[in-house]
């Protein structure tokens, strides 16, 4: 036991050095997320590190554990893991603890650093329009909805930013889940009423990704009252939603009808010139210069979102700073850093795994995709899987119809013209097909 905490102990002087050493290298975003981890060890090989909660898991998981396994594996640590805490640290708040207003808004995540392109520009023009500090009810609640990794939760923090610069002082942020988990917690500790008092007397209130809500009846019931009272007040809501939020399963119909009754915008994934903006707009708020022909590189290699853009470009950044001490970015190099991502994608985007993620997204059979039926539950699905094999795939329309077991590639060529047609003239088709794009690449 005393061995024990002993090597707990320098594992802890360990750890420290770590972060000081990866500091340098990574966001201010990146470094508060690295901060919030704790040390779960297992022995001198092998470490664990507690993560407070998922979305702090993922983040490392998609672009610091590379790293992280570097610097670890370096001090002799060769097996890492990062897992979700069991428990999270709950903040409990009480009457005599105000709510810190002030810090939990993300200050890096403001307008002039989200790049506004074609696929974001609805949900940026009225995430801006709210913030002005003006009450405007026709935008109350805003609701921004898209799939994971496309800014939302940047806007929602930039609008917050903003508001608070236009007078509207008492932002409160939170996630959906992080409410469910306060209120529970003070549900336990008898503190409900300092927690709503809390929340009701925001000027403004963040809420992200509601679809943490589904089947919290508790919570949506206290949620419910909150909404409510700041929307009498004239206190301005913003949330965020993972999907249209119609259909967030295990969502009373009241909260659902409130969510829509001010404004909802979505926001897509980003056109290829958008990851190409993005890439260099990165890379210069780093100061790491990223010639173009590599931005493009990477722009076209990673389509599926901006954090895996972000992924994408660390690890890139990480190759030429530290591997390579310091030497200037070039398509072969971002080649090599990628090499593993890219490998893991074209598994992602084989057929095999389209027709997988369609059939199970329509809850019907890959047998059924492929077979013959006209039905239109197949016959849909099985369109917009050809499609999406066209767009995610280098296969020839040959080969797709091979893939499709059909004998004649004008089958194919039907499907994906149909499909486009569909994608321009009616929105939530379109944003279906791209949910399933996502789905896959994700
Ligand atoms: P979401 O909440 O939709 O899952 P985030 O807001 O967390 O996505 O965005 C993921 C990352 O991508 C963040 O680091 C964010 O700054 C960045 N990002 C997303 N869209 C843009 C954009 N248009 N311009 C600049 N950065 C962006
Ligand atoms: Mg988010």
């Amino acid at each position: 036991m005393a061995a024990e905490s002993q090597y707990y102990g320098q594992a802890l002087l360990l750890w420290q050095s770590v972060l000081d050493m990866m500091a340098p290298l990574c966001s201010k975003e990146d470094n508060l997320v690295l901060g919030s981890l704790t040390l779960k060890t297992k022995s001198e090989k092998e470490w664990i590190l507690l993560a407070p909660n998922k979305f702090a898991c993922e983040q490392i998981r998609a672009s610091l554990f590379d790293a992280l396994q570097m610097f670890l594996g370096n001090k002799g640590i060769k097996k890492v893991k990062v897992e979700v805490a069991s428990t999270p640290d709950l903040f409990v708040s009480d009457a005599s603890t105000p709510a810190p207003f002030e810090s939990n808004l993300i200050s890096d995540y403001q307008f002039h650093n989200f790049v506004e392109a074609p696929s974001n520009h609805e949900a940026f023009a009225a995430a801006e329009r709210v913030s002005s500090g003006a009450f405007l009810a026709d935008s109350n609640p805003l609701l921004i909805y898209g799939g994971t990794g496309l800014g939302k939760s940047h806007l929602m923090h930039a609008a917050g930013n903003a508001l608070r610069r236009n007078g509207r002082t008492a932002v409160m942020y939170m996630n959906a889940e992080q409410y469910v988990n306060e209120f529970l917690a003070a549900l336990a500790g008898k503190t409900q009423k300092a927690f709503s008092n809390r929340l009701r007397s925001v000027d403004a209130l963040l809420i992200d990704d509601v679809q943490f809500l589904g089947g919290k009846t508790q919570s949506q019931a206290e949620f419910f009252h909150t909404f409510n009272e700041l929307i009498d007040k004239k206190r301005q809501i913003i949330m965020t939603c993972d999907r249209y939020p119609k259909e967030i399963e295990g969502l009373e119909a009241r909260l659902k009808s409130r969510f829509g009754a001010g404004l909802t915008v979505s926001i897509r994934a980003p056109e290829p010139e958008t990851r190409f903006a993005i890439l260099k707009s990165k890379a210069k708020e780093q100061n790491f210069p990223l010639p173009d022909d590599v931005a493009y590189f990477i722009a076209e290699n990673i389509e599926s979102n901006v954090r895996d853009l972000e992924g994408a470009l660390k690890k890139v950044i990480f190759q030429c700073q530290v591997l390579k001490k310091n030497e200037p970015a070039t398509v072969p190099i971002a080649q090599a850093a990628l090499a593993d991502l890219l490998q893991a994608q074209k598994k992602q985007t084989s057929v095999e795994n389209i027709l997988r993620v369609v059939a199970q997204y329509y809850a019907i059979s890959a047998d059924e995709l492929l077979s013959r039926s006209r039905k239109k539950t197949f016959a849909e699905p099985r369109m917009l899987a050809m499609a999406l094999t066209r767009e995610l795939t280098d296969l020839s329309l040959k080969a797709i119809a091979q893939a499709y077991q059909r004998k004649d590639h004008s089958t194919v060529m039907h499907a994906v013209e149909n499909m486009e047609k569909r994608r321009q003239s009616e929105p939530r088709f379109r944003e279906e097909y791209d949910n399933i794009r996502t789905i896959i690449t994700a």
